[in-house]
C-alpha cells in the first residue's frame, strides 16, 4: 500500500535538499560533508551517536546556522546567501522546532505558549487563542490550557511545544530529541501526536533522536557518524538519501 509519504518522495522534488555540508567550531568538525533530501510529508528520522553532528545538522537545514561549506536549498532560496530577515521570516511561518526540552516560555499559559507564534505574524488575540485551543483538544492537553510550564509533566509540555511548532501550517518540522527527556508512554503520546499532524497536514518532519524505538515511527532513517551521513532503514519510501560515503 502507498502511504502519503510515498506520494510525495516519488511525485515531488525534496522540500529541502543539503548538499556537502561542512561545519566547523574550532578544530571540532562537527559536519563533514553531509547530504540530505527531506521531502514533503515524510518523516525521516536522523540518528547516531552524541556529538555526532544531529542537532547541527538540524540547525542547518532550518537556518539556524549557517554551515561553512556546502549549501540547504528550500525551494528556490538558498539558505546561506538569504538575509537574517528572510531567514527569521522562515523560521516564523514555514519552519516549526521543537527541542528536547519544550522550551515554553514559563510566565505564559500553555494556551498563550501555543497562540504566541499566530500573535506574532500579526493575528488578533481572540483568533490566536480559539486556534490554539483548538491545538490543545487535538492533542490531548486541552484541560492544561491555563497552566504554566512549571504545571506541567515532560509529556504535556511536549505536546504543548509541538502544537506551537505546528500553529502556523509549516512546510517542515525540526525536532531535536522531542521525547529524549520523556518516559516511553508520554514519548508514544508525543510521536502519536507528531505522525498525525505530520500525516494530515504534509508536513515533512526531520526527527532526531538516538532511540530505536522512536526512528521507528519515521519513513526513512538516515545515520551520522562523526559528521557524515549514511542511509539507514527505508520503511515506506523508495527514494533514496543522498549519502555521503567515506
Ligand atoms: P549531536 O546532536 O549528535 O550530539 P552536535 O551537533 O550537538 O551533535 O555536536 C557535534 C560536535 O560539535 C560535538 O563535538 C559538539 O561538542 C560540537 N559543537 C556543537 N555545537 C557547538 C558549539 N556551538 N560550539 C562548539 N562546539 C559545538
Amino acid at each position: 500500500m502507498r502511504t502519503q509519504a510515498d506520494q510525495h518522495t516519488q511525485a515531488s522534488p525534496p522540500l529541502i535538499t543539503a548538499t556537502g555540508l561542512t561545519k566547523r567550531y574550532g578544530r571540532t568538525e562537527a559536519l563533514r560533508g553531509a547530504s540530505v533530501d527531506l521531502h514533503a510529508g515524510e518523516i525521516l528520522a536522523v540518528t547516531g551517536a552524541s556529538g555526532s553532528g544531529k542537532s547541527t545538522l538540524l540547525h542547518c537545514l532550518a537556518g539556524i546556522v549557517r554551515p561553512d561549506e556546502g549549501s540547504v536549498t528550500y525551494g528556490d532560496e538558498q539558505l546561506g546567501l538569504l538575509p537574517e530577515a528572510r531567514l527569521s521570516e522562515l523560521r516564523r511561518t514555514d519552519f516549526g522546532v521543537v527541542f528536547q526540552f519544550g522550551q515554553l516560555i514559563p510566565e505564559l499559559t500553555a494556551l498563550d505558549n501555543v497562540a504566541l507564534p499566530l500573535l506574532l505574524a500579526g493575528s488578533g488575540r481572540a483568533e490566536a487563542q480559539r486556534r490554539a485551543d483548538s491545538w490543545l483538544e487535538r492533542f490531548g492537553v486541552r484541560g492544561q490550557a491555563d497552566l504554566r510550564p512549571g504545571e506541567l509533566s515532560g509529556g504535556q509540555s511536549q505536546r504543548i511545544a509541538l502544537a506551537r511548532a505546528l500553529i502556523t501550517g509549516p512546510k517542515a518540522v525540526f525536532a531535536d530529541e522531542p521525547t529524549g527527556a520523556l518516559d516511553s508512554l508520554a514519548g508514544e503520546q508525543v510521536m502519536t501526536a507528531l505522525v498525525h499532524a505530520s500525516r494530515e497536514s504534509g508536513t515533512a518532519v526531520l526527527l532526531i533522536t538516538h532511540d530505536a524505538q522512536i526512528a521507528a515511527y519515521a519513513d526513512r532513517e538516515v545515520w551520522l557518524r562523526d559528521g557524515a551521513l549514511h542511509s539507514g532503514a527505508t520503511r515506506f519510501t523508495v527514494q533514496e538519501a543522498a549519502c555521503h560515503e567515506d
